[in-house]
């Protein structure tokens, strides 16, 4: 039988390390909705929270309800742990989470700056064997091992540190770029070496310090399926995250389908619906109150804007002048409509009155005053938790799945 030809697969991290970036936040529902309209998108995996901080426990809780509801499916969603056996203990005991990626520094600045010497790089690696033999014993499905600071990592060490993840029963190894450090040729020479001497399934994870995430993550990738394993891009929605932020999920994706070469190799994973990213992209802006940079790839205002005579009539006379792909690919290009006279919203100090003239836009009704009622005081909780006004599809949600709604709004100190 032939062998399965390797893919390239997305990992959004945008719930995990989107959420932990300074001055970037969102609220439980608010990730509850990326993660349906990245499942929408035909995303492999969210990288969804922290199931050992308490007050994930009952977001992540709901959020494998839904799946297993079917609702959220079939996208995997993955807790972020420190490769420490307790952490994995608590994510256990706290959560029903059933995918890890366990995560530990593996640079010698790290293991120096950060454990202050009471670390030495055989703790390092025994550390996360154990962490991984214990995510194994919990009975935890997948596990990725996170070799943070790859990039700085002396890469016999990488090596070895790979080779023991492997030989543990880890799934994949995430190649992090910690600080942006790597460029294309890096990248690849180091992912190249890294999937032929240990034969897992690579992660790669980087960061936009020096401007070069989104090539450094596709070449990354390319490195590795051509070394015969799968790959797996971490991603966040509209590239924020840490500093300079993550590669862009929309970025990545146009890259893989439309850069030169690469169009023809159809490395992506198929289920991939590009056709989501508008919706997806104007939400997360919304929802972290930072607006889509006005030339972002595929979704920016001036995406598709052209001005100057010589561009404007190539344009015109034939979109591929100018265009390298169509925006209608992107779901782009139905007309939005805007209230511009009086407008009722749902808010934490809506009454009944208000309450039922937006649901009945929404063509939603309720079977009685009761359901009603319980419906208003969640939207009310949620607005307490967002402090915009909720959108259509969070309004919707919350009126089909009251209970898990309850949940996710449910964060108590
Ligand atoms: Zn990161």
């Amino acid at each position: 039988m032939a062998k399965k030809k390797s893919k390239i697969y997305i990992i959004d991290v945008t719930n995990r390390d989107g959420v932990q970036t300074s001055r970037l936040g969102l609220a439980k529902l608010e990730k509850t909705m990326l993660n349906l309209y990245l499942n929408e998108m035909g995303v492999f995996q969210s990288e969804f929270g922290f199931p050992v901080t308490n007050h994930e426990t009952n977001y992540i809780n709901a959020n494998i309800e839904l799946a297993k509801k079917g609702v959220l499916v079939p996208m995997i969603l993955s807790g972020w742990t420190r490769a420490i056996p307790e952490d994995i203990e608590n994510a256990v005991r706290l959560t029903k989470v059933e995918h890890l990626n366990i995560s530990i520094s593996t640079s010698d600045q790290m293991i120096k700056g950060k454990f202050g010497g009471k670390k030495t790089k055989k703790d390092v690696l025994k550390l996360m064997v154990s962490a991984l033999k214990m995510a194994r014993k919990k009975g935890i499905k997948t596990v990725g091992v996170n070799a943070e600071d790859a990039s700085r990592t002396d890469m016999d060490y990488l090596i070895a540190f790979a080779l023991a993840a492997r030989d543990n029963g880890a799934d994949r190894i995430r190649y992090c770029d910690t600080l942006g450090y790597d460029n294309p040729q890096s990248i690849y020479a180091r992912i190249s070496e890294l999937a032929e001497r240990v034969g897992l399934p690579v992660e790669i994870h980087c960061h936009n310090d020096l401007g070069m995430v989104v090539g450094n993550s596709v070449i990354g990738a390319v490195a590795a399926v051509e070394k015969g394993v799968d790959a797996y891009i971490n991603t966040t929605v509209n590239g924020l995250g840490e500093r300079a932020g993550n590669a862009d999920l929309v970025s990545v994706i146009l890259a893989l389908k439309f850069s030169k070469d690469l169009s023809e190799k159809k490395l992506l994973d198929g289920r991939i619906k590009l056709s989501v990213a508008w919706k997806l992209a104007k939400y997360a802006a919304y929802a972290f109150g930072v607006p889509l940079a006005i030339k972002q790839p595929g979704v920016g205002a001036n995406a598709f804007a052209h001005e100057s005579g010589i561009h404007a009539d190539g344009a015109l006379k034939d979109r591929r002048n100018y265009e390298l792909y169509d925006y209608e690919e992107l779901g782009r290009g139905e007309p939005e409509t805007v209230d511009t006279g009086r407008k009722i919203t749902a808010g934490e100090y809506s009454g009944i009155k208000g309450f039922r003239n937006v649901y009945s836009k929404l063509e939603i009704k309720f079977k009685d005053d009761s359901e009603a009622r319980e419906v208003l005081e969640l939207v009310r909780y949620a607005n307490v938790q967002t402090q915009k006004p909720l959108v259509e599809d969070e309004l919707r949600f919350i009126a089909k799945y009251p209970k898990i709604a309850k949940k996710i709004l449910t964060t108590t100190p």
